[in-house]
Parts: C-alpha cells; structure tokens; sequence
C-alpha cells in the first residue's frame, strides 16, 4: 500500500480535489488518501499557520501529494501562500516544474490553422532559482532616484540538474530555451551546462532557441517541440502561452519533482478561481490529469493511460464544462470521465 498525502486547499481545490480523488478510487489502486483537510485559509487564520511541522512529516511519510490549489484574497498580503506552498517546495527541493501539453481536441485550439495544432510536448521549468530567487533589493525608496534589482541566479548545479531532468523525461528530443545573447553571465552557464548535459545524453537530439523565438515557434509550429527546458521565469510565461494553445488552465496538470529522491507534488495548474469557487463548474480535467501524473510517477502507467483515455473521450464527445464550451458542472463532467474510464 502506498500513501498519497492529499491538500484539497482553498476555493475550487476542494471541488477538483474531489474528481480526482473519486477517479483514483474507480480504478482500485492500492494507494491510499491520507486527506489533510485543515491545510488552508481557515486554519491560517485561526492559528497563524496552516502547514504544521506535523503535516509536513506526514507527507514526508508518503509517496507523493495531490494538491488543490492555495490561496484566499484576503490574505494576498500575508505569508499564507508562501509559508505552504514555498515550504513544500524548498522542503522537499521540488526542483523540476514539468508541465505536459496536449491538445485534447482540435476544438479546443484558438490557432486557425489545423497544421498548427500537433501539440503534446512538455514544459520543464526551473522550479527553485532564477528570476524569483529574492535575491534583490531597492536604493532611494519613492525618489526619482529609485533603483530596482532582482538577480536573475542561476547555478551550475541547479542549471546541471533541471537539463539532466529534461533529458530523462525526452524520448526524442529536448530543446533548451535561454537568452544567452542579452543575459550573459547566466547565458554561459546555461549554454555549457547545456553542452555538458547533451554529452551525458547522446540518445536525445538537443536543440537551442532563445526565449522570443521559442514564443513565436510555440504559437508557429507547436508540434515540433518534444521537452522544452528553461529557467523559472521563462518557464512560467511559456507554460501559460503553451497551456492556452491546447484549451486553457482549465485542464493543464503539473508537477513539481525532486528528480533525485523522486518526492512529487501533483497539482492542476490552475490557483483557486475566487471567481467560480462554490458555483460547481469548475473544470476538474486538470485536477484528474494530476492525479494521471501522479499514477505514472508512482509506477501504475496503465492506470494513468487508462485516465488519459477517460479524459480524451469525454473531451471529444463535448462532455465538459463551461470554459472548454460544454455545459457540464463539475459533477457530471466527472461523472463523464468515471464512465469513459
Ligand atoms: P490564484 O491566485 O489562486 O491563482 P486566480 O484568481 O489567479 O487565483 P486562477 O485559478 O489562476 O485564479 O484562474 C484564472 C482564471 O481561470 C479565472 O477566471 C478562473 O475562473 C479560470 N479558471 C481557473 N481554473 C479553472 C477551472 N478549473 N475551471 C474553469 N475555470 C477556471
Ligand atoms: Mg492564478
């Protein structure tokens, strides 16, 4: 038996939450929901905290964790989110953003040109240096004199470990996305950790683009891409562009993995949706598609490929909700899936 540590969280991660856990229990596993229901909004603001050291050994106990989403408006000005979220993460060095794209349908697709559409490629991102490190600071507050400045950090073994990442998960082909040309010091590094990595990994083709010709490429040619590899803010903004490409957030899973102790996390890309929560239409594709990641990381691919299939049939027979142009709640789309499955 192996646990599954799971944080429903706050606004719709409840309700997504809710789809995949049912859609994992239809396919009779022997992994178990180990449910941590306090981590949210309500108990942060009770306790001042919502992620006990206890809950964090408890999910260091597990296999991996399915996560909703976190996050409440009205505690944007807290450390809420980063005390659960960031703590996960640097807690368990989840280093490797990976965020596959597929177009489920060609519906689905805001791009005219049906040639445009053969995407299923995967988004690797830097998950723990880079643009968003901290790193910075500010001189002559509220003057005109006022200077910003984040560093942009970039480490040969942080760097050396998000490419080895990429090749591992690359069937074909791995194409490494920088700005090597404007951002020197960090673009050298990238570029010979980069040609270091593609020695270690002869079997996979590896190509380069720089950032703003990889962003029209995925809107241009989408289907030539296999693993894309970048840093945190690259990978931030390509993961969205891509994700948009092939029917929106609504059902685009990821993960978030240390690529050495294989520890997980698994959740929709999707946050909260203040703006759909309690409604029940909510899209749970990229809650149950998680909990596909999930099933295939921890080794049970035909359950995963049994999911995927699930999913494609629903998508295709336009049993789905609101933003992918269904009129399904978040119920019966689940329902959908659960009877596909
Ligand atoms: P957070 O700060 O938690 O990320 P947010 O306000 O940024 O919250 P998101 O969850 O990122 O909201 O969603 C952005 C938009 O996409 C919202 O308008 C939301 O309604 C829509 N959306 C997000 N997830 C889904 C979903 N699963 N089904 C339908 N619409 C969704
Ligand atoms: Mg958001």
């Amino acid at each position: 038996m192996k646990i599954v540590t799971v944080i429903p969280g706050d606004g719709i991660g409840p309700e997504v939450v809710e789809s995949a856990l049912r859609v994992l229990e239809a396919l009779g596993t022997d992994l178990a929901p180990d449910v941590l229901d306090h981590v949210n909004a309500g108990t942060y603001r009770r306790e001042g905290t919502a992620l006990s050291e206890a809950d964090f050994a408890r999910i260091a106990a597990s296999s991996a964790t399915l996560l909703g989403a976190v996050g409440d408006p009205s505690l944007e000005h807290t450390d809420y989110v980063r005390s659960v979220l960031l703590r996960l993460r640097l807690g368990f060095d989840l280093y490797a953003n990976y965020r596959p794209v597929r177009l489920w349908h060609d519906r689905l697709s805001p791009l005219r040109d049906a040639a445009h559409r053969g995407i299923d490629c995967a988004i690797v991102r830097e998950n723990t240096e880079g643009l968003y490190s901290g790193v910075g600071g500010a001189v002559h507050p509220s003057s005109p004199w006022e200077t910003a400045i984040d560093a942009d950090v970039s480490t040969h073994h942080g760097v050396s470990r998000i490419l080895d990442f990429a090749f591992s998960v690359a069937r074909h082909r791995v194409c490494m996305v920088d700005k090597a040309n404007a951002v020197r010091s960090g673009g050298s590094l990238w570029q010979r950790c980069w040609e270091a990595a593609a020695g270690r990994h002869p079997g996979v083709a590896a190509s380069h683009l720089y950032i703003d010709a990889a962003a029209m490429r995925l809107v241009t040619d989408p289907g030539s891409f296999e693993v894309i590899v970048t840093n945190n803010s690259y990978g931030d903004i390509l993961s969205d562009l891509a994700a948009a490409l092939a029917g929106g957030i609504g059902l685009a899973p990821s993960a978030s993995l240390n690529g050495t102790t294989g520890f997980g996390l698994f959740e929709p890309v999707h946050g909260t949706a203040p703006d759909i929560a309690g409604t029940g239409t909510a899209n749970p594709l990229g809650a149950i598609l998680s909990a596909a990641l999930l099933l295939e990381h921890l080794g049970y691919d035909d359950e995963a490929r049994a999911v995927r299939l699930a999913v494609g049939g629903a998508v295709a027979a336009g049993r789905v909700t609101p933003d992918l142009g269904g009129t399904l709640g978040t119920a019966d789309a689940t329902a959908a899936v659960l009877a596909a499955l």
